[in-house]
This record gives structure tokens, sequence and C-alpha cells, in this order.
């Protein structure tokens, strides 16, 4: 969600700013600015695409300077407009500020500073935020940024300069992410990794109220306190072309498409076939708890949350553990009960997600054991649980997730087997599970390979607003999975709920010719399934079946039918959602939609 590139260092900063902006554009944002301190602040700003910004820029003389910083905005406070748009000023055009988040307090702030003589022309709880530090500055950029911190509730990740001071910035985080890269006689500010490693790899997280002062000299990390802190640097794993297109249309397009290859590295080395038994590293410090787990609760948000609720059929199927799945933002103010025994899975592509990041913490308080399953190294969620296992799937740079989902139902699926392996599954068992499991990445590619009739068959129905999607036990959170691609990408309206539910109610929808995506794999409910299909094609519904190899019978009673390989039912949703990304993607680029940018939405949404 938005971002933010700040530079101090030999070279012009602008250059560098607005390639670091566009390597941000992918989390989504709708405006965008920079500010350069050359002898006095320059601020320029735009709506819309950094490509918008980068024109107005060409049309304004004397931009120079080896500071600056530059954001995109997603906008929280205030509606899309220039003036909304980041870096904001105070009202003596001193100091400048970007800020990732929201300053929950800020009405109370701006009626105070109000009061003391300040002026407003936004409508932003960042401006608030800028005129606070100036207000308490005095001579002391660093010390006025700690001071406002210790006054703001809420999240942000801010970078700020001031022209008295005109060779230093101030960062400071608390709730969103935001990343220090150390180079030489350089150093790059942004809120996500991407924008740093084209300039080095060397790079510290900022934590929870800490500030860093940077200047050319180097620089000084502190809590809000002012007590010094040393950060922890680390070399950025990140590859430059990780982030690239590499010939494809598409970021999401790619990222579907490289599943089979990051997938086997979400396995590499986690199947011990020779002891029938899963090796998770990152559970070593909780491996007595897994043992006497007697619930588990697992949180999350959008895609995240739908690969959670597959681990919910999981653990309660191969650990025999109680488990329940739950909306992050729900479990977290609901004033959950946690009993003794108690592990909860936080479950996030980027480790920030807000709202499962603040569920976690209320859980922790209760005395919860905290697991994290995340894609992003080093982020909040990793930083802040007892254990976690890594996706190991790359960047995720289209925002309609689709490898991460695939990779949180791998490692779902690894903890479930290590844990009921330690519990009573025999190794025997186990080691079947494994030697499925490992053939996973050959039956994505098979299932790749049928791309041209799955862009086929979603073509003849583009013009269709509703769609239903259906699926029974594993495979009824993949269905909420197939109508939530389709939705944030082509913004066709779509539903995915249990094949059982339709008939309670929704049933009522079906016409002629409304598209139903049934999830038909072979399967316990199999034959339930079929009289669902039955029910809907009665009332005119098209059905669209996702069916395993081989099934002779699925031709005659579904409209049409999209194929993948058989295996076990716990490990079907692995395969039966790949299909269903391809239809999303088919779907948006025939409807004419930016894929990798769809409206209003944000790669990783680090606000409650
Ligand atoms: N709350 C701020 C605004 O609305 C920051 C939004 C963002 O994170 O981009 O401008």
């Amino acid at each position: 969600m938005c971002g933010i590139v700040a530079y101090l260092g030999e070279q012009p900063a602008l250059p560098i700013l607005i390639e670091g902006l566009k390597r941000l554009e992918y989390r989504g944002y709708d405006s965008a600015g920079v500010a350069l301190l050359n002898g006095g602040l320059k601020v320029v700003k735009s709506v819309g695409r950094v490509s918008v910004l980068e024109e107005k820029l060409k049309q304004t003389p004397d931009l120079c300077g080896t500071v600056g910083i530059a954001h995109t905005r997603w906008a929280t406070h205030g509606s899309v407009t220039e003036l909304n748009a980041h870096p904001h000023s105070d009202d003596q055009h001193r100091f400048v500020l970007v800020h990732n988040g929201i300053i929950e307090n800020y009405s109370t702030l701006k009626k105070v500073l109000e009061e003391r003589g300040r002026v407003f022309e936004t409508e932003t709880d960042t401006e608030v935020l800028v005129t606070l530090i100036a207000e308490l500055y005095e001579g002391d950029l660093e010390k006025a940024v700690q001071a406002a911190a210790r006054e703001v509730t809420g999240a942000y990740a801010i970078v700020c300069c001031c022209a008295d001071e005109p060779g230093v910035l101030v960062a400071a985080r608390k709730g969103s992410p935001l990343m220090v890269g150390i180079g030489a006689d350089e150093f790059v500010v942004a809120s996500d990794p991407s924008a740093i490693v084209a300039h080095t790899s060397r790079a510290f997280a900022l934590d929870d109220y800490n500030v860093c002062r940077i200047d050319k000299t180097g620089f000084r990390t502190s809590t809000i306190d002012n007590h010094e802190v040393s950060p922890k640097v680390m070399e950025l794993e990140l590859e430059l072309e990780e982030t690239e297109l590499g010939g494809f249309d598409h970021y999401m397009q790619k990222e579907i498409f490289e599943q089979p290859r990051v997938i086997r590295n979400t396995l590499r080395g986690r199947l011990d076939h020779k002891e029938g038994r899963i090796v998770l590293g990152g559970l070593t410090e909780i491996s007595k708890e897994l043992v006497k787990a007697r619930r588990f609760i697992l949180t999350a948000q959008g895609t995240a949350l739908h690969s959670a609720m597959i681990g919910e059929y999981l653990l309660e199927d191969l650990a025999k553990v109680p488990a329940e799945c739950e909306y992050a933002s729900e479990f977290r103010y609901r004033n959950p009960i946690i009993e003794e025994n108690t592990i909860v899975i936080a479950v996030s592509q980027s480790g920030e997600t807000a709202d499962t990041l603040s569920a976690l913490h209320e859980a922790r308080d209760r005395g919860a054991t905290s697991l994290g399953v995340v894609n992003v190294v080093g982020s909040s969620i990793t930083r802040d649980t007892d254990a976690g296992v890594y996706l190991r799937v790359g960047p995720e740079i289209g925002v309609a997730s689709t490898k991460a989902f695939l990779g949180q139902v791998a490692v779902l699926t690894m903890i479930a087997i290590h844990t009921g392996r330690r519990r009573f599954m025999s190794p025997d068992e186990c080691a079947t599970l494994l030697r499925e499991l490992d053939q996973i990445p050959d039956k994505i590619e098979r299932i790749l390979q049928t791309a041209e009739a799955v862009k086929r068959v979603t073509e003849q129905h583009i013009h269709k607003e509703n769609w239903l999607f259906l699926g029974r036990g594993y495979n009824y959170p993949v269905a909420m999975e197939g109508a939530l691609k389709l939705k944030e990408i082509s913004y066709i309206h779509a539903e995915g709920m249990p094949a059982a539910e339709m008939k309670h109610g929704p049933i009522a929808l079906i016409n002629d010719g409304m598209p139903v995506v049934f999830l038909a794999n072979r399967g316990r409910q199999y034959d339930k399934v079929l009289s669902n299909i039955a029910e809907t094609r009665s009332r005119g519904g098209h059905v669209i079946a996702v069916a395993t190899e081989g099934d002779t019978h699925i031709e005659s009673v579904a409209d049409e039918v999209l194929w993948v390989p058989d295996c076990p039912e716990p490990l079907s949703p692995l395969l039966t959602v790949v299909p269903l990304q391809l239809m999303a993607y088919y779907a948006a680029v025939a409807r004419g939609h930016d894929v990798d940018k769809p409206r209003n939405l944000a790669k990783s949404v680090t606000v409650e």
C-alpha cells in the first residue's frame, strides 16, 4: 500500500527517486509526488501514475539536489487531489514529509495546532503530522520527529526533511514498513526493498517506535525517547530480475506461470522422504507446543484468509487438532477467548497486513503461541511471532495474489503433516503424502499447459456481470478465492460459497446463462457436487466444472470442463485454484483492464 522512497548521497536525487517510485507502482496508489532540497524546498505533485508526475517534472526547471523524498499515495484521509498528494509541508514551507499510514488522533492534534495559529490547506492527517513536527522543532529535526512520534497514535512510516538542515533526512516508523539501504556514500530509504536493491543490498528494517537520522557522514538510530539502538543490518536477497517482467505481459501472468518453479522452492529440503517426515527449521522453537496444541486459530485477510481456511481443514484432517479460521479484523476486536495450548497462525504475503498484525498481537498478549506463514523475509509478522515458516516464492508484484496463495497452502499443508506426524501419523502415511506433495509442481505445470483452453472458455462469458463459484470441503475456500480473483481484476461481480449453501438462497440469482463455476474434482463429496450441478443446470445456469482428468461422467453434466490432474483430496486446492487464477487473468485482459494495477486495490494493506 502506498510507497516511500528517499535519497541522500552524492548523485542527483531526482532520477533515483522516480526510478524507485516506479518500482513501487505495483503496490497500488492514486497520486504521486517528490520534494527536493536544493537551497530551498521544491515540491512537485500530481494525480495518477508516476508517468504523469514525470511529465510535470520535465516542465519544472531547477529541480536538482542530492537529497530528496518521494511518495505514491493511497488516499485514506481526503480525496484524491493534487493538493492532498504527498509530500506535505507545514504552513511556513520549512518542513516536508512523506507518510504511509494513518494518524488516528489527527483531528485532536489539528485543533490544538490551529489554536496555536497554524493554518492547514489539505484534508490529510499527514499535514497535521508535518505541522506538529514544525511546531516542536527547536533546531534539531531528529528531536522534533521523536517528540512528534510520542504524541501521535496510529500507524506511520515517514521520512522528513527541513530547509534549515538541508543535508539531513529523518525517518521513523510505527506499524508500517520502512527500510534503510546503506550504499557507498549514499542512503536509500524505502517502504519496500524493491526500491533499494538497485543501489545496495545492505539494509536494515526500522523497528516500531524507532527513528533514524541520516546525513552524509552516516546514520544514527534511536527510540522515540532518544535511546540509541543498533539496527540489524542484513543482506537483501532480492534479485533485481525477480522484480522484472521477463517477457510476460503482466506480473500476474508471470507469477501464475512461475508457480511450478516457486512451489518446488517452497518444498525444497523440507520433505524428508527417507524418514517420512517434514523438516521445518522455523518450527523448532515451538516443537513442544505443536505436540501439546489443543487448538489452532488461523487468522488473515483477503486471499490469505482463503489459504488459512484451507489450513483449518488440513489441521483438523491431517493433524487431528481442532482448528478455526477467522478474519483478523473481527478476531482482534471481539474479545477472543484463548485457552491454554492455543497456537495462532497469522498468514500474510507481505507480513505487514495491519489487521493480521494486530490480531496476532492480541492473541499473543492473551497467551497464545504464535506462528507466522509469511513471504517477505524480515517483515513485521516474522519479527513478532514465536516461530514461522517462509513461503519462498520470491517477490510477488501482481496486486492480485497468486503464487503467494499457493505458497501459503503448501506451507500450511506441511505444517499440518508435520504436526500430525509428531502426534499420531505413521511414517508410511506421511511418506505417501510427501510423495504426492513432491509431484504437485509437475501437475501445476500440466494445468498451465491447458491455459489456452481456459482462455477460450473464459472469453465466451466475459460480458456476464454476475458469476458464482461453488465448492465443498477443501474446495470451498478455493471457490471463494476464484470469486475474489475475478472481482479484483476484472470487476465482475462474483460470489464464492459452499456448494450446498447455494440452494439456501443464492439459487434465486441463477438465470439463463449465468456462469457457475463448480469445483467438481474427485473427492469425498463428489456425488453431492453433481447434485448441485444438476440443480444449477435445471435453472438455466451455465456450468463450468473444474474436474479430475479421466472423469468420463462430468462432460455429460457440465457445459464446459477445465481439467486438473488427480491427487489426494487434501492436496487438491494446490491444483484446482490454478484454472481459476487463469480464468480471472484472461477475463481481465479481455475486458481491457490493467491487470497489475487494479482500481482501488493496494498490494499490502498496512492500515486497519
Ligand atoms: N493517510 C495519508 C493520506 O491519506 C497517507 C496515505 C498513504 O498511506 O498513502 O494522505
